[in-house]
């Protein structure tokens, strides 16, 4: 590579800082801001590309690399000023042109070798700077998904209760008509349902963000099954999918019952999900201290190459979010929070098997 280059650069250091300056100060996004925002650590980011064109000036070429961290620091000081990625990318492509500037105003031409080590140089920041930019932007967004949840738990929980308590006092009374008692049996389900709903998502989210807060409690898992049962009832019906269950009464667990119930209904909701026609069919076993819960169905199956990578797939956090499901992968972690392990079995184009061994004594792993 030619040297004459990262030494034209660093003779020209301010200039270039100044001329990327002048470029993104004109955008909208930056024309409110004060130069010492705008300018943030670019001056940084400037040094530190020189300095990797230099030395790989001095290796006669080899592989380039420009530590991540200040371009890191720019995506996220970015993100809190409101840029958008497009407007990211404009930075490091105005960073391009005044580098290419400095070079154009002495008269330096640039030979392939030095061309590629340059852009190198800034798409590796721009890459690092993007990354963390969007990894910082799904963080927030969760963070804000869980207060969001936690406040809507919050505040369905008291008027869901003062429902439940109502029920309660209506039974109470005058000694209720069948027909009153069906409907405030409905009630009362209907609405333990709710909160068990919004409540399981909040203890998935909170178990996910490691603040542990189990509540290990005596669990029938036959009304578990049924609470999820009556979850997802309307969605198998609409798809004229058939809900089977073969769940001896009277097995008990102790267990934190919101997360089993989430683990439940992500398994039946996927079986669903995934099932044209046929049946989903959930089994519970005891076995010794153990018991087993297998979610079956009858729909397209797994291909064998996605078997073996099933629960690591699609780690990523948008999969906790209010009102959808939290994925396999989330699954499997509130699986081994409980001391179970699940594993899957298929055959394509028949259906697929989940099964969940749980011990009967909560037992935490960690
Ligand atoms: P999602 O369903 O949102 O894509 P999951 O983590 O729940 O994410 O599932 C991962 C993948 O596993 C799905 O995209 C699907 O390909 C496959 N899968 C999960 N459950 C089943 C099932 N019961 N039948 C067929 N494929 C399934």
């Amino acid at each position: 590579m030619d040297p004459t280059v990262p030494a034209e650069f660093l003779r020209q250091r301010d200039s270039i800082i100044d001329d990327w300056f002048r470029r993104v100060s004109e955008r909208p996004v930056a024309r409110s801001l004060p130069r010492k925002s705008i300018l943030n650590n670019v001056p940084g980011l400037v040094d530190q590309i020189i300095e990797a064109l230099a030395k790989t000036a001095d290796l006669q070429g080899g592989a380039l690399s420009i530590p991540r961290e200040i371009a890191e620091e720019h995506g996220e000081s970015r993100l809190d000023l409101g840029y958008g990625l497009m407007e990211l990318g404009e930075e490091y492509n105005s960073l391009r042109d005044a580098f290419l500037s400095v070079l154009d105003s002495a008269g330096i031409a640039l030979n392939n070798a030095t061309a590629s080590a340059l852009h190198g140089a800034i798409d590796q920041a721009h890459r690092a700077g993007v990354e963390h930019y969007i990894q910082c932007r799904e963080e927030r967004l969760r963070e804000r998904q869980s207060d969001f949840l936690a406040r809507l738990v919050h505040d369905f929980r008291s008027p869901l209760s003062t429902v439940l308590t109502s029920v309660e006092l209506i039974r109470r009374g005058d000694s209720p008509s069948e027909g009153l008692s069906r409907n405030l049996e409905r009630i009362e389900r209907a609405t333990r349902r709710l909160l068990l709903l919004i409540e399981g998502q909040l203890a998935t989210e909170a178990a996910l963000a490691g603040n542990l807060q189990f509540q290990v409690v005596e669990v029938n898992l036959s009304e578990v099954a049924e609470d999820v049962h009556a979850i997802v009832q309307t969605r198998a019906e609409e798809k004229g999918i058939v809900l089977k269950e073969d769940v001896p009464a009277g097995i008990q667990l102790r267990t934190d019952r919101l997360l089993l119930g989430q683990v439940l209904q992500n398994l039946v909701d996927n079986a669903i999900k995934y099932t044209s026609q046929g049946a989903v069919m959930v089994q519970v076993r005891e076995v010794g201290g153990e018991v087993f819960i297998t979610v079956e169905d009858t729909g397209r199956g797994i291909a064998p190459e996605l078997l073996p990578v099933i629960f690591d797939m699609y780690k990523r956090s948008e999969h906790v979010s209010p009102g959808r499901g939290v994925g396999l992968a989330v699954v499997k972690t509130i699986v081994s929070f409980l001391g179970g392990t699940i594993h899957a079995e298929s055959e394509p184009g028949k259906g697929s098997r989940f099964i969940v061994s749980l011990p009967r004594e909560y037992s935490a792993r960690s």
